[in-house]
């Protein structure tokens, strides 16, 4: 028998509260990894207290933009090439095309007369896969822009490209990027943010300046 439709509504809103708690959950350590990082960078003292309560209101924004907008900023290359932060409501659409796919199975199910036990399982294997993907993914973000806040913050204004050295598949232009010196707000550094990179901004310390 197909469970009434609103069973399946009603789960998967259970599964993305379960999956927006999790990456809740990540984004605090994330960000507080960042701002960590960000300081031993720049050599300066942490302040706990600082660092968790600007972790916690960046953790309540980060929940409720999932939670009303159902996604996030993410990096986006554009047509010009240029990598910028734009909002996705990759959540939403993760759920509704899953929904919907759900929803024939059950269907087709139906119409057979057959019990889609292995479509079902399918399905919920690549949706897991994709759990992941998106939790690393976010959490990398997070802990970019934990450092970059820290960054700010202290008043750094620019920072260089740094290649952590040889690693894999490494994007060839990030490579050559290597050494160069780009302002903190320059959208290059939106770059950081995709998946597999593991090139950092190393922050250039202005020692004339007044940090505070
Ligand atoms: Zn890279």
């Amino acid at each position: 028998m197909a469970p009434p439709p609103d069973t399946i509504d009603k789960a998967y809103q259970i599964m993305k509260s379960s999956f927006i708690d999790a990456l809740t959950n990540n984004a605090a350590d994330a960000l507080i990894a960042g701002e960590v990082r960000a300081s031993n960078l720049l050599r300066i003292p942490l302040n706990f207290n600082l660092i968790n309560s600007r972790a916690v209101s960046a953790t309540l924004d980060y929940r409720q933009t999932l939670e009303r907008f159902g996604g996030s900023d993410i990096t986006v290359i554009g047509e010009d090439g240029i990598a910028r932060r734009v909002f996705k409501p990759w959540l939403s659409d993760m759920i509704d095309a899953d929904k919907e796919r759900v929803g024939s199975i059950i269907q087709d199910a139906m119409k057979n007369g057959t019990v889609p036990e292995k479509e079902l399982a399918d399905v919920f294997a690549m949706q897991e896969h994709s759990a992941k993907l998106v939790a690393k993914v976010e959490t990398k973000a997070l802990y970019n822009k934990g450092t970059f806040e820290r960054f700010n913050h202290e008043r750094v204004q620019r920072g260089v490209w740094r290649s952590p050295g040889p690693h894999e598949n490494p994007r060839d232009w990030h490579e050559e990027m290597d050494g160069k010196e780009f302002d903190l707000d320059d959208p290059v550094w939106a770059e950081l943010d995709l998946p597999n990179c593991h090139h950092y901004c190393e922050p250039v310390i202005n020692f004339g300046g007044n940090p505070e």
